[in-house]
């Protein structure tokens, strides 16, 4: 049995934080204590209550003054586009095909699917998210490569070989039948195996023929517990592509919903330009619309509107997500403040326990990953990231008059990017030092 007893400000929510004054929506500790066993959280609240329950070989470590929040967590991430970061000038399909594919098509050599693989997680902890929803390549041996790593760190990741039989070069395609028997084989060999959970993976409508579109409905009636992820109304010329190769759908979405692939653990990227008809649709399903901001401004794809899809009468279950290759940071606190632009330019404001809310228990829901990530109550896994408010000159200067923890939280989320980030724990270990 191994102990951990961490001392810090504690922060965890319990609900969405519906403003600034909404103090119910949170737990928050000035002198908190976690305890953490195995890997679980065992005991939370305040210092004195918890170190009591500590054994007497617990491994204090103490991390005042900082924040201890619940790892974050990322709906929505291509592992293999760490290269394709900052590739100028194009919008989403002149984009894919000038920059992504072609990179994606390296990951046919397991080696190099490794060595990404790697520095993809460690990306990942460096900035402090313990859980991510991945899009490996259509290479079997990308998902490979990502599990396997994943499991070495013993990190709750979500990931799927994406599956693209048109569209795209040879490099980069699957067949129908490929496309279902790697899927399947991958699903046998990882998913449920340790933290490891696979999603079923069409990459969007326009890289699967209708015959691909039938195999992932054959696999997701097979296996109707696994996440399923695509990508939905990004951008004009998507939309209007895929128009025109399903002729006879009513628009994006029901393209999705013909082949049985929403549900309530279906996650759909961007969802920027939705008709009232298919917000309705993604309601009354429970799919998740998931929110990259810093890859809709950077590509030039539109304004999600945040405030409207989750006030409407058939509210929206939402996520938030980086997108790299297409987005332009691996930070979640970057993440949330190019979101809190994006939701100001359609007139609204996202209070700072909403954005934290977001990228924990938030997103976390949007998993449905509740009972194991995203928060710090007891009886979850010990993931968790420790934030220093001070950690830059400017942060510094700005905390000397800051006076509230909303105020902190704002400017953590403003102006802090991985450097804020002081130590990462994944099940309950430090996992900054694991790095390469
Ligand atoms: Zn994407």
């Amino acid at each position: 049995m191994s102990e951990t007893l961490l001392r810090g400000r504690t922060l965890s929510f319990v609900r969405w934080p519906d403003a600034i004054e909404d103090h119910g929506a949170y737990a928050y500790e000035e002198d908190g204590g976690l305890l953490i066993r195995d890997g679980k959280i065992v005991a939370a609240g305040t210092y004195e209550d918890v170190a009591c329950q500590a054994g007497e070989g617990a491994q204090k470590i103490d991390h005042r003054p900082h924040l201890i929040m619940p790892g974050f967590v990322d709906a929505h991430v291509h592992f293999p586009q760490l290269q394709v970061l900052a590739s100028y000038g194009a919008e989403l399909l002149a984009w894919l095909n000038t920059y992504t594919f072609p990179e994606e098509t390296k990951f046919r050599d397991a080696q190099y699917g490794r060595r990404v693989a790697r520095l993809f997680l460690d990306e990942m902890v460096r900035h402090g998210t313990t859980t991510v929803a991945a899009y490996c390549s259509v290479h079997k041996q990308s998902a490979e490569a990502f599990f396997e790593e994943s499991h070495a760190r013993n990190m709750l990741n979500i990931a799927g070989k994406v599956m693209m039989d048109r569209n795209a070069p040879d490099g980069v395609l699957d067949t129908p039948q490929s496309g279902y028997d790697d899927t399947k084989a991958l699903i046998g060999q990882w998913h449920g195996k340790g933290r490891q959970h696979y999603a079923i993976t069409p990459r969007f409508a326009i890289t699967s023929s209708p015959e691909q579109m039938e195999m992932a409905k054959a696999l997701a009636g097979e296996f109707p517990d696994l996440h399923i992820q695509t990508h939905l109304s990004e951008n004009h010329a998507e939309i209007e592509f895929t128009q025109q190769l399903y002729p006879w759908s009513k628009d994006y979405t029901d393209i999705y919903e013909h082949y049985g692939l929403l549900g309530s653990k279906t996650l759909l990227g961007h969802c920027i330009h939705l008709s009232e008809r298919e917000a309705d649709a993604l309601s009354d399903s429970g799919a998740v619309a998931v929110f990259c901001p810093t890859s809709n401004l950077f590509l030039g794809s539109g304004l999600f509107d945040y405030q409207r899809y989750r006030k409407r009468a058939k509210s929206i279950r939402i996520a938030t997500a980086t997108d790299v290759g297409g987005g332009t940071s691996y930070s979640m606190l970057r993440t949330m403040d190019e979101g809190y632009k994006v939701i100001a330019l359609n007139g609204e404001k996202l209070n700072p326990f909403a954005s934290f809310w977001q990228m924990t228990l938030g997103n976390a829901r949007a998993l449905s990953l509740e009972d194991r990530v995203g928060t710090l109550e007891t009886g979850t896994d010990a993931d968790i990231v420790v934030l220093d408010s001070r950690a830059t000159p400017i942060m510094r200067l700005r905390m000397e008059a800051i006076e509230s923890l909303a105020e902190e939280l704002f400017l953590l989320q403003t102006v802090g990017d991985d450097r804020a980030v002081h130590e990462v724990y994944v099940a309950g270990r430090p996992a900054k030092g694991d790095m390469a």
